[in-house]
This record gives C-alpha cells, sequence and structure tokens, in this order.
C-alpha cells in the first residue's frame, strides 16, 4: 500500500509499504481522511517524540476490512473512528484514572504507524462505530474535538459566565461551538483572520475581535464588567497565552488548550496573579472523552460542515507540510485511497 512516511526532520517521502499481519485483537481500517493537525507540523519539524520511520496521522476514519478473530463488537464494513492516545492500564497514572499522563502512551501517527496511508492497523480498543449517515469528512473531526471536550471538562464553565475564546481555527472554533451548548453567557472570540471571525460569529460568538485592533481590552472589559469569567487559549503561542492574562477577570479562570513550541512561555506577574486569584489550567490529550466526541457529531451538536475541510491526496502533504498552505483555510485533509 501507499503511505507517507516521516523519515527524520524536513523529511517525508510517499512509499510503497507492506503491511504485517493483524496482531491478537487487532482491525485493519481502510483509511478514508485524516485530518492534518498541529502536532503533524510539530512532528515534522522534528519536534514531537516521534521515531523515525514512522507514518504520521493521528485525526482518522474509515472502513474496517479485516479483524482478527479476538476484535470483538466490530464487524467488516463498519465504519469506524480511531482514538490514537493508546494508554497501558499499568502505570502509576493509568491506575489513578489520569489515563492521559500515561508514562507509556502509545500513539498511532505518533509513536506508532498511522493514518497517512491507504490502511491502517489499529488495536481494537481505539475503534469507536461511527453511524453510516455521519460523512467521513465530518467524522475525522471526532479525535480534534475529544480533545476540545477534556478542554471544556477542565473549564467547567457555570451558565452564563463570560467566555473569551483566544483562536478561531478548528480548535477555536470547536471550543465555541461547546461553549455554546454547556450554556456560558457572553462568548468572545479573538482572531486575527476576518474570514475566521465570520465563521464564528455564524457558529454563534456574539462578539468577535481583532487581536490587533485598538482598545480591545476597553472593550472587552466593558462588555464582561471586566473581562471574561473563562479564558479558552486556543493558539499555542506566547502572544495568546499572555493575552489571555491581561484579558481575565479578577477570580477568573484560564484554559491553556493550544499546544505551544518549546520555546514559548506564559509570563505571570505574581502580584497580578494574586490580586485576581486567576486559577490557570492545562489540557491534555483526551481522557475518556472519544465516546462522547462521537455522540455530539453523531448528533449533529457540533456543526463541522462549515469548517469547510479542504482535500488532498499523499502526494501533496508534504508541500503542505512544508508550508505550501492557505491560512484562510480552516482544516486540511488527507484522502489517502
Ligand atoms: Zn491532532
Ligand atoms: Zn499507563
Amino acid at each position: 500500500m501507499k503511505a507517507a512516511i516521516f523519515k527524520g526532520p524536513y523529511e517525508l517521502t510517499v512509499d510503497e509499504y507492506s503491511l504485517p499481519k493483524l496482531d491478537k485483537s487487532e482491525v485493519l481500517i481502510k483509511v478514508d481522511v485524516c485530518g492534518l493537525c498541529g502536532t503533524d507540523f510539530h512532528i515534522y519539524s522534528g519536534e514531537a517524540p516521534s521515531r523515525p520511520p514512522i507514518i504520521p496521522g493521528h485525526e482518522y476514519v474509515g472502513t474496517i476490512v479485516e479483524k482478527d478473530k479476538n476484535a470483538e463488537g466490530i464487524s467488516i464494513g463498519d465504519h469506524v473512528a480511531i482514538d490514537p492516545n493508546i494508554y497501558c492500564g499499568e502505570c502509576y497514572y493509568c491506575r489513578q484514572g489520569k489515563i492521559n499522563f500515561c508514562t507509556n502512551l502509545k500513539a498511532l501517527g505518533v509513536t506508532r504507524h498511522g493514518g497517512f496511508a491507504e490502511y491502517s492497523i489499529v488495536p481494537s480498543s481505539q475503534v469507536y462505530l461511527l453511524p453510516k449517515d455521519l460523512p467521513f469528512k465530518s467524522a475525522a473531526f471526532a479525535e480534534p474535538l475529544s480533545c476540545c471536550v477534556h478542554g471544556m471538562d477542565q473549564a467547567s464553565i457555570r451558565l452564563g459566565e463570560s467566555v473569551g475564546i483566544i483562536g478561531g481555527g478548528t480548535i477555536g472554533l470547536t471550543m465555541l461551538q461547546l461553549v455554546k451548548i454547556s450554556g456560558a453567557g457572553k462568548i468572545i472570540l479573538i482572531e486575527p483572520v476576518k474570514s475566521k471571525r465570520e465563521i464564528a460569529a455564524r457558529l454563534g460568538a456574539d462578539y468577535t475581535f481583532d487581536p490587533n485592533s485598538e482598545d480591545i481590552f476597553a472593550q472587552i472589559a466593558e462588555l464582561t464588567s471586566g473581562g471574561p469569567d473563562i479564558i479558552i487559549e486556543c493558539v499555542g503561542k506566547s502572544e495568546a497565552a499572555n493575552l489571555a492574562l491581561k484579558l481575565t477577570k479578577k477570580g477568573g479562570r484560564i484554559v491553556v488548550f493550544g499546544l505551544s513550541e518549546k520555546k514559548d512561555t506564559m509570563e505571570v506577574n505574581l502580584q497580578n496573579f494574586f490580586h485576581k486569584e486567576l486559577e490557570i489550567k492545562g489540557s491534555l490529550l483526551n481522557p475518556f472523552t472519544f465516546g462522547r466526541s462521537v455522540e455530539l457529531l453523531a448528533t449533529k451538536k457540533v456543526n463541522v460542515e462549515q469548517f469547510n475541510p479542504v482535500q488532498f491526496n499523499l502526494d501533496r502533504l508534504q508541500d503542505v507540510l512544508k508550508g505550501q498552505r492557505d491560512f484562510s483555510v480552516i482544516k486540511y485533509q488527507v484522502s489517502p485511497n
């Protein structure tokens, strides 16, 4: 089969790869769509814990075409989404129920072969059944959505609270919809790209702001009696995290969701932190949230059609990773077959 293989920093080629035989409880998936995300760029540049050679791609969906006899509860022909994160179940954290901190964590598309390929071998424990009327290109958002669901658990929004979302990419626009479902009061989204602010407005943001425009602090403070109760940072850059610190109301909470680069930092002024009684939380991966994510897609509570994913085949993947991309595109997806 054809697969994109990461061979080292800035080196990815599309090669023939021969699949091994299925191991116990494994299934073979014919990949329909695999989303491209920030993590793939980190892998491509060598920043992620990914040992080449490896087939990247961790946001994928497809059809079961073969299964080991021990793989139960699924049948040939089923449409499925894949939770890429494989927890060991035995380490200290797994035994505490904090599986996202698993010290033996493996991930399809990061430490094991993933979905930028025509086929992928997956342990049946990672497979989630999809309704057949859910288009694959929508279902492929299940993985990023499952991470957002954990971010929402971390934010624990109460009815009527004001929420600021920094960033209007896939994550920010997904978070926006979850924030809306959660019963927030005023929802404010901050994003420099105009077309993304327009989508945010259509998806239910009460106010959108360009971070580079003047007096956004004064305007947001006025709308929210001093600042949003909660800020969800969905960019993964120092500027965005520091903007969150400045914007949040006294007694407010910040969820740092975006995956940053190693050099990025948040500059917390201790007096400011003290006087504001700030609460700052991170959000890592998708512990026990994948099933809920599939449910939100299946019941159309989250609208991903608005994201209008742009699809291309395996051969173009390296060009996009190299930077040949349009920043107004919300989501790129690889369609390997
Ligand atoms: Zn991802
Ligand atoms: Zn573990």
